[in-house]
């Protein structure tokens, strides 16, 4: 069963012989960095897949119009008179609407989809809700499905998917339709580890972690502590550069004289519990403020790192959140991401980026309030010899809510398109971000009033639904957050 769909995206990456290459151009903090692009191929004359450069979208449509112009019932060229009235040029070609997926992004969609219906059932759902942890046998099975590796290029890291941003999205969406809290330890290991490490990672960095991400090993993003939230750059843990004694020297395996040396307390950390590797920000020169921010990536056995009791929280229990205390943990430099000092900036842009990734889960636990939740119930459900999906008082709600969905969807998927195309999507991201914890929260409160009584009880998904969406509103970026970046950008324009 599970093979089946391992089949299917690696069938998907033999067919498509790909090549993957990532453009940094950022200098400055708010600026787009990371614009995957895939290289076209064509599979017949008529199919294009994965086509993220606009230029060879328009050939496609320009070949397919052509295709259909010469064809003899549409030829407009007249033979009567012996003259050959030349055809008039094509229009120029329009583009596609937002939510087309290609075929291959729709076959994704399709796998994780059923995926989701056979090992994420709701009956495995409730229980890892219950017992707050993750299976193993579905942990094990997200590296299996190709979930855990979903943009790392196959051909240079094993286990890689190879697949674009719009995909992780999709994976994202697919999954918090069964559970929020898998989509969330899927979306912050792509979107946020590593993507960043794919950035802004030493060619060394990359081949210790890529190809282990992909296949086992869990991470976790280690920014927030308890004083440092929305102010993230206040934050207090420390990376000092220290000489190592003789004895450290002749053990490690690099010839370096000096180390860092991490100390401090991460709070509000995702994964935590499963997670092997972290990507720690601390800062190298406390008194240079924000420029002293660093980031790390270690595995989690590597020194004094001791992780804390899971906080008891209001939904997303199956999702691990938990402190991580670090004490005198010695760091090589090689385990640096990118530059010294340079933290803050990818801090803000792996956030940036991350935020589309939670509107895609907040999409997902809307669509699954309203489509495989409410609307079957309400058709069946009679009251006056009615269903109820038939009274006025009740269309009109489900009708504003479907509308408000569908704009999440459209402003999900366009904030990925703008990033895919190396176009800024900021602004983008903020917005869905804001405006789709906003609707997932009404869209599961309306499910539960729609539900009546039942609809309060542990008998369906919607209680959880209702509970698993409310920290879209303060994760990566709280509500107040996300409408001053709007604000600012706004400002600026
Ligand atoms: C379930 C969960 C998982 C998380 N996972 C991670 C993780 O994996 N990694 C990680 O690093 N962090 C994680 N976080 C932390 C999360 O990012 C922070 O909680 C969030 O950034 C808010 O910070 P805070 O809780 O300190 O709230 P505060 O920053 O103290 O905010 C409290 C209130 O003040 C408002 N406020 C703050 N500043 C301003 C301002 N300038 N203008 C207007 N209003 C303002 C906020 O909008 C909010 O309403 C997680 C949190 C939760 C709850």
């Amino acid at each position: 069963m599970f093979s089946k769909h391992r089949f299917i995206i690696v069938h998907y990456l033999s067919r498509h012989n790909r090549r993957c290459s990532t453009v940094v151009t950022a200098t400055t903090a708010t600026t787009t960095v990371g614009s995957t692009s895939l290289q076209a191929t064509t599979t017949s004359p008529n199919k294009t897949v994965l086509l993220h450069k606009p230029s060879s979208r328009y050939n496609t449509l320009r070949y397919n119009y052509r295709a259909f112009s010469s064809s003899p019932s549409s030829s407009s060229s007249s033979f009567s008179s012996g003259e050959i009235t030349p055809s008039p040029p094509p229009p120029p070609p329009s583009p596609l609407p937002i939510t087309s997926f290609t075929e291959d992004e729709i076959m994704i969609q399709e796998a994780v989809r059923s995926w989701s219906k056979q090992v994420l059932n709701p009956i495995k759902v409730r229980q890892m809700d219950n017992e707050s942890k993750i299976c193993p046998i579905v942990l094990k099975d997200l590296f299996t499905q190709g979930f855990m590796g979903i943009e790392i290029d196959p051909e240079k890291y094993d286990g890689g998917s190879g697949l674009s941003f719009t995909s992780s999205c999709i994976i994202i969406e697919e999954l918090a339709r069964m559970d929020p809290s898998i989509a969330i330890l899927v979306d912050i290991h792509n979107t946020c580890i590593i993507n960043a490490i794919r950035c802004w990672g030493s060619k060394q960095l990359k081949k210790q972690f890529l190809s282990k991400l992909a296949t086992t090993s869990v991470s976790s993003f280690c920014l927030s502590e308890s004083e440092s939230g929305s102010d993230a750059f206040s934050l207090k843990t420390t990376a000092i550069q220290s000489k190592k004694s003789k004895a450290e020297k002749s053990k490690s395996n690099d010839n370096e004289s000096y180390h860092y040396i991490i100390n401090g307390t991460k709070m509000w950390i995702s994964n935590a519990k499963d997670a092997s590797t972290l990507l720690v920000f601390a800062n190298v020169a406390p008194s240079l403020g924000y420029k002293g921010i660093t980031a790390f990536v270690l595995d989690k056995k590597n020194g004094t790192i001791t992780i804390g009791i899971p906080e008891k929280k209001l939904g997303l229990k199956a999702s691990s959140t938990c402190t991580i205390h670090f004490e005198n943990v010695k760091i090589p430099s090689s385990q640096i991401l990118g530059e010294i000092g340079f933290g803050y900036k990818y801090c803000i842009e792996i956030l940036n980026e991350g935020r589309i990734g939670i509107a895609a889960q907040q999409l997902g636990i809307a669509k699954a309030c309203l489509y495989d939740i409410a609307l079957p119930y309400m058709k069946e459900r009679k009251q006056f010899n009615t269903s109820i999906s038939e009274f006025q008082g009740m269309e009109h709600q489900y009708a504003q809510i479907a509308t408000e969905i569908h704009a999440v969807e459209l402003m999900t998927y366009n904030a990925c398109r703008r990033k895919e195309h190396g176009m800024p999507f900021i602004k983008e991201a903020s917005m869905v971000k804001l405006y789709s914890a906003q609707i997932a929260e009404k869209t599961a409160s309306k499910t539960i009033e729609w539900l009546g009584g039942i609809g309060y009880t542990q008998d369906v998904l919607a209680e959880k639904f209702y509970r698993d969406c409310k920290v879209g509103s303060i994760y990566e970026g709280t509500t107040n957050i996300e409408l001053q970046t709007i604000a600012k950008l706004l400002r600026s324009e």
